[in-house]
């Protein structure tokens, strides 16, 4: 898409990378389900072994129903190139995966998704790396957390469970100044929310398996990545700069410019790690990102009117949604989210814990799932479900605290979606 003119993001998440399929004509992308493609003749296999050519070996690498969606996404960020895979947790991984080594380390916000929180904090020590965990909102701390062996710092756009959104130029000022590359987690907000890349970020990751395909169907993750990262500027990141031993010396940075990243991902990571996207999940994705601005701006105005009304209400002790007035980063918001903060929130119910398993009982529309980005309205009991095993310390660190819920506000009525909380509002404290 780099000789198009300048589409419009409407206009890209349905066109992107797309194509009527010079096959058939088929004006839908077809899902390719098909593990191999047949070589012209024993040349052109050799070349694309040697990675001389682009093109399709093995879907464990490459599919044409996923390298749409890896194109679509990759624009819609604003990135170079992107690598799918089987979900957001294998896009983490992914992401680090090039860059860390055994004793390196990467600086991580306190405020993370769950998930992210123990990846990072316990599975990825098995691998010899580690994670220090900083507020991002104390730019000094997160200077002095960088040491001779980070190689990534790593936060969320607008961050799970909500309330916080990160100043993401302002970050990228402290990673770029101490030559480490900034990762931003943007699955709560989207590319149409945010642009990470746009205020300064080296890669982006998503799950894929929330706003993205936006009607819970199926799991998927993303890296995309800026081209901007000057791999071979110091000896840190040698999986990028230096010869390559699994592909007769080859040096990704050196060979493939802007695309090293997104190379070594396809090439290395999926082939040796083997998260991969399947083209049924890729399809599914390519169906909701379709409609992705349509859905960001109705979740973010039924965001609003819902955490509007419940603050106003007795049964309610706060609200935290970073797009409501009172938000400590109501300024924050507006500045770098202008369009919204998307549909996450967390708010705390008089009455603690039995009142928050009372109501979610009660509600009928909402539903009670560990999933968010749908377009049907989700809730969920943090301590009883996902923060069960920590200490009451930890759950109110991680803005669980008993008396809290997690909601994830869907496209629906939003008058409907007040009616049903105010009902079980009401059940909830009898
Ligand atoms: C869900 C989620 C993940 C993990 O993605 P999976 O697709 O469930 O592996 C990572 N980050 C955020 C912000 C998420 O919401």
């Amino acid at each position: 898409m780099t000789d198009a003119p300048a589409y419009g993001f409407d206009t890209l998440q349905i066109h992107a990378g797309a194509k009527p399929d010079p096959a058939t004509g088929a004006r839908q992308t077809p899902i390719y389900q098909t593990t191999a493609y047949v070589f012209r003749d024993a040349d052109h296999a050799a070349a694309l072994f040697n990675l001389q050519e682009v093109g399709f070996i093995y879907s464990r690498l490459t599919n044409p129903t996923v390298a749409v969606l890896q194109e679509r996404i990759a624009t819609l960020e604003g990135g170079v190139g992107a690598v799918c895979c089987s979900s957001g947790h294998a896009a983490q991984i992914m992401a680090l995966f090039p860059l860390m080594q055994p004793g390196c380390n990467v600086v991580a916000s306190t405020r993370l998704y769950g998930g992210t929180v123990t990846q990072l904090s316990q599975t990825i020590k098995r691998f010899g790396w580690e994670a220090k965990f900083v507020d991002f909102d104390d730019l000094d701390a997160v200077r002095d957390a960088i040491d001779d062996n980070t190689r990534a710092v790593f936060g969320e756009s607008v961050a799970n469970p909500g309330g916080y959104v990160t100043d993401i130029r302002a970050v990228a000022d402290v990673a770029d100044a101490a030559g480490v590359p900034l990762i931003i987690d943007n699955t709560s907000a989207t590319p149409y929310l945010c642009r990470p890349i746009e205020q300064g970020a080296t890669l982006v990751v998503h799950s894929t398996t929330k706003y993205l395909t936006g009607n819970g169907t199926v799991t998927g993750g993303c890296v995309v990545d800026s081209g901007n990262f000057d791999w071979s500027a110091s000896d840190k990141f040698p999986s990028l700069s230096a010869p390559e031993p699994a592909y007769h010396g080859l040096k990704f940075h050196e060979t493939f410019g802007g695309l090293a990243f997104t190379f070594h991902g396809i090439a290395i990571g999926l082939r040796d790690l083997g998260m991969t996207m399947n083209p049924q999940a890729a399809h599914y994705t390519l169906m909701g990102i379709e409609t992705l601005s349509l859905r960001m701006e109705r979740h973010c105005e039924n965001a609003k009117k819902v955490a509007a009304w419940l603050e106003a209400d007795d049964r309610v002790e706060y609200v935290t949604y970073a797009g409501l007035p009172s938000s400590p980063y109501a300024d924050r918001a507006a500045r770098c989210y202008p369009k919204g903060t998307g549909g996450l929130f967390t708010f705390a119910v008089k009455g603690g814990y039995e009142a928050c398993v009372k109501l979610v009982n009660a509600l009928e529309i909402f539903s009670h799932v560990a999933n968010l980005g749908d377009a049907r309205s989700l809730i969920i009991h943090s301590a009883s479900t996902t923060h069960r095993q920590l200490t009451p310390e930890q759950q109110e660190a991680a803005g669980a605290g008993p008396n809290v819920v997690r909601v994830s506000i869907g496209i629906e009525d939003a008058d409907d979606l007040i009616r049903d909380l105010d009902q079980a509002l009401a059940q909830a404290s009898a």
